[in-house]
């Protein structure tokens, strides 16, 4: 035994594994070890980081048997009040410390990091730099081209054409600007920035008022009403007070664009963002600005919910109601949810934004609980709500999926040079492969899905597990020829409209196209030149674009939805009929959308056509009421998988079974639903079925978990892969 017993104490580490617990570590005492602190240590024969969540003077497990830490990282202790978060996150979600603790961990593994400058969003000559260059392109014609790319753009060269260049040239770029002869253009306040509009004012002023205490607002404001001003406006008070903000954003909303535009509305502010995105060096340096205080404002992604912020002093969290807070794998936390709880701990206010608000802040709100601000208009005085229209789907002059009136509204744009989006929330040709002679469809051999229909290349693909297979020639129980390809994909649609309109520049954009890196803001930024006349895609396409000259958007295939035994289903169809309608017409040019369906009566499109979603909100919140669901309910869910179905329902059965003594154990009043598939029951192989409990009351929900949880964590069950999701999104 190495030092002396008083030099030691015992540092509790959580690790970042399954087990529940933490580990005591001896931490001799120049170390400084603190609670926060991220330490490397050995668990197992694994290396590993993990933070101290205490420090104490006795351990409960034998001095001999305790192993010392191995070192302190030179990285600052994770702050008090993002310990406390994670612990909370761990508490209420039923997760090890250790993972729910390791969403705070920095990316660590950079190690002896390389301080990478970050990418540039876009780079201009400097004055020294078109001297030299001038003076070198003379000799070196390789030079001369990227030299006079750069001086023909006087706003310098964007991100993606940055990208886009030949692997020497982006090396030359990186070396000039190491050399300052290229730099990041200074940030301009925007040319054409609106005043603010009375409802801005009056919304800035709202929250302004909460400054200093915790109070959660709504700001709910129609698409194009301006709220990212809001929110600007709002952070710029909240730093010159000498306050941090933490604006969290929705993944697919984090656009060079939405920062920009903070950068120009917080001149002289340090922004750090946080994304996955991110290289590890890169999210290191902007956590350790963050966490230093540098940093004003911190735009990330969910896990940026436990960013260090020394001076907090506002949350605002964009799209609140968007699914991609809610993390669907790991430790399962909504981040809109912990952002509220971190907000509270800290006495600060936090503002959720959205154009339709989630049921569950709609119903706070009514409650009076959440304040609730409006905007009403939208902020360009010039734009108006865009026409609803209504077609059939199977219009007769509908040709390959597109509707008569949508066809005929397209040409209308074509003729007047205006652009148009059409939307279908499916990738791929056609989302089934039929047999016309027998009952045959081409099915996932290892999940209870369907195959999709792929062009270029020709393939069945199953978008649950990546299986992939040539699509046959006849079919394979009948031996028909004959066999259709059923229901409508991005590529099929992309397909028609290039038939209907040879001439038209058409662009597609979903996973599939955009799976390369910068593959997206290129043809974002070929849309805002305005060189593509059709853009057809998916949901990437429904969010925070401004695209003057884009008046019609086409929505096809959104009946889908009504039929999706999800019970969040429409819900989320109308945040995103909403907000994909909100595409049409920002600007001068008055908008149009047109709706294929065969329900036009179906509330959801009321209220789309009425542009009003608080009425559907109310029909919404009723319906759930009656049915005993979210947010007049609290569920947990508990799914199971395994390779053979024996084991699941084994599994499930005695799962169910302690569910009842628990129940009985805590008195606590929840309804234990007996187990049943999941709505995908094979998946990659395994089959999947599931257990919800629910609950009126959120405590009695919590107690019975506290029952509940080690009895589940005793069950055997080695062949099973099971997960609880408290508060889950999807059923
Ligand atoms: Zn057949
Ligand atoms: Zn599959």
């Amino acid at each position: 035994m190495r030092g002396a017993v008083d030099d030691v104490s015992y540092a509790r580490v959580a690790v970042p594994a399954a087990t529940g617990q933490a580990f005591d570590y001896w931490a001799p005492e120049g170390l400084g070890v603190v609670r926060g602190s991220l330490v490397r240590v050995r668990l197992a024969r694994r290396r590993c980081v993990g933070v101290v969540t205490g420090v104490h003077a006795t351990s409960e497990i034998a001095r001999e048997r305790v192993q010392p830490l191995d070192d302190v990282l030179a990285l600052p202790p994770l702050p008090e009040d993002v310990v406390a978060l994670a612990e909370f996150v761990s508490a209420y979600y039923r997760e090890p410390i250790g993972l729910a603790l390791s969403l705070a961990v920095p990316p660590v593994r950079a190690g002896a990091r390389r301080r990478a400058l970050a990418p540039p969003q876009a780079l201009v000559l400097t004055e020294a730099g078109s001297a030299e260059l001038a003076a070198r392109a003379v000799r070196a014609p390789a030079l001369s081209a990227l030299f006079a790319k750069l001086r023909d753009a006087p706003g310098g060269i964007g991100g993606e054409a940055i990208a886009a260049l030949a692997p020497r040239d982006r090396r030359r770029l990186a070396a000039w600007r190491a050399a300052g002869w290229v730099a990041e253009p200074e940030p301009t306040a925007s040319a054409r920035r609106v005043e603010p509009n009375d409802a801005q004012r009056a919304a800035v002023e709202a929250i302004a008022a909460t400054a200093g205490r915790f109070s959660v607002t709504l700001l709910q404001g129609v698409t194009g009403s301006g709220k990212t001003d809001v929110y600007a406006a709002a952070a710029a008070g909240a730093i010159a007070g000498g306050g941090q903000v933490l604006l969290l954003v929705p993944e697919i909303n984090l656009t060079p664009q939405l920062t920009a535009r903070f950068a120009a509305a917080l001149p002289g502010a340090r922004i750090a963002t946080l994304h996955s995105g991110l290289s590890d060096g890169e999210r290191l340096d902007h956590w350790a600005v963050a966490a230093s205080g540098e940093a004003a404002l911190v735009v990330g992604t969910r896990l940026a919910v436990y960013a260090p912020l020394p001076r907090l002093a506002l949350v605002i969290v964009d799209e609140e109601h968007d699914p991609s807070y809610k993390q669907q794998d790991g430790v399962r936390y909504h981040a809109r949810d912990v952002a509220i709880v971190r907000a509270r701990a800290r006495g600060v206010p936090i503002v959720l934004g959205s154009a339709t608000p989630s049921l569950e802040t709609v119903l706070h709100a009514r409650a009076g609980r959440y304040a609730r601000v409006v905007l009403p208009e939208r902020a360009d005085p010039r734009a108006r709500a865009p026409a609803i229209r209504f077609a059939p789907e199977d219009d007769p002059g509908a040709r390959e999926g597109l509707a008569g009136p949508l066809v005929e509204a397209i040409r209308a744009r074509l003729a007047r040079r205006e652009q148009s989006l059409v939307f279908v929330n499916r990738r791929g040709y056609a989302p089934s492969l039929k047999c016309a002679a027998c009952a045959w469809e081409a099915g996932c051999p290892r999940c209870s899905a369907r195959l999709v229909v792929h062009r270029e290349p020709a393939r069945l693909r199953c978008h649950h597990c990546g299986h992939a297979e040539r699509i046959p020639r006849a079919c394979p129980s009948c031996g028909n020829v004959d066999l259709h390809a059923r229901g409508l994909g991005t590529q099929r649609i992309e397909a028609a409209l290039a038939q209907a309109f040879p001439d038209a520049r058409i662009a597609r954009v979903d996973r599939d196209t955009t799976r390369v890196r910068g593959a997206f803001e290129a043809v974002r930024e070929q849309v805002a030149a305005e060189g593509i006349d059709i853009l057809v895609g998916t949901q990437m396409l429904a969010k925070g674009h401004d695209f003057p000259r884009l008046t019609l958007v086409g929505v096809i295939g959104a009946d889908h939805a009504l039929y999706s035994a999800d019970f969040r289903a429409v819900e989320r169809l109308a945040a995103l009929l909403f907000q994909v309608a909100g595409r049409a017409g920002r600007a001068a040019l008055p908008g149009e959308v047109v709706v294929q369906t065969a329900f036009p009566a179906h509330a959801v499109y009321r209220a789309l056509a009425a542009d009003d979603y608080d009425a559907l909100a109310s029909d919404l919140l009723e319906e759930r009421r009656v049915a005993a669901l979210p947010p007049h309910a609290h569920l947990v869910l508990l799914a199971a998988e395994a390779v053979s179905r024996d084991d699941v329902d084994r599994f499930l059965a005695a799962a169910e079974h302690e569910a009842r003594a628990a129940r009985a154990r805590g008195r606590a009043a929840v309804e234990v639903h007996a187990p049943v598939p999941s709505l995908l029951a094979r998946r990659a192989g395994h089959e999947r079925a599931q257990i919800v409990v629910q609950a009126s009351r959120r405590p009695e929900l919590a107690r019975f978990l506290d029952a509940w949880v080690p009895a589940l964590r005793a069950l055997p069950g080695r062949r099973v892969r099971w997960s609880l999701d408290v508060d889950p999104i999807a059923l």
